[in-house]
């Protein structure tokens, strides 16, 4: 497993991990500083995401970035195969069916 970003809460985490599965990227939420030795206070206990397959880092922080960046300031793409322009909302060119290449 490989330790891939740090949440604000278990809300995000929970959110962010459910958002890397409809990207088909297995991934775990886990309570940081609940491994550390007895009587130790945890430095801290933000929950941390962890991937299980560490070749998944890449597309992840490119998943990371979208998840993170609000809707409205998500910028306008230009489709690699016939070179529409299209709004941040759209995954896919609506004209030639080609999908989002992530930065
Ligand atoms: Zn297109």
């Amino acid at each position: 497993m490989f330790r891939f970003y740090q949440a604000r809460d278990l809300i995000e985490a929970s959110m962010l991990r459910d958002y890397l599965a409809d990207h088909r990227i297995r991934s775990e939420v886990f309570r940081a500083g609940l491994s550390s030795g007895a009587g130790e206070l945890p430095a801290n206990i933000y929950p941390e995401i962890w991937l299980y397959d560490e070749r998944d880092i890449d597309l992840a922080r490119g998943y990371l970035l979208d998840f993170l960046r609000p809707v409205g300031e998500m910028a306008a793409w230009i489709c690699s195969n016939c070179g529409e322009r299209l709004d941040a909302g759209f995954d896919l060119c609506w004209r030639c069916g080609a999908g989002r290449e992530l930065a």
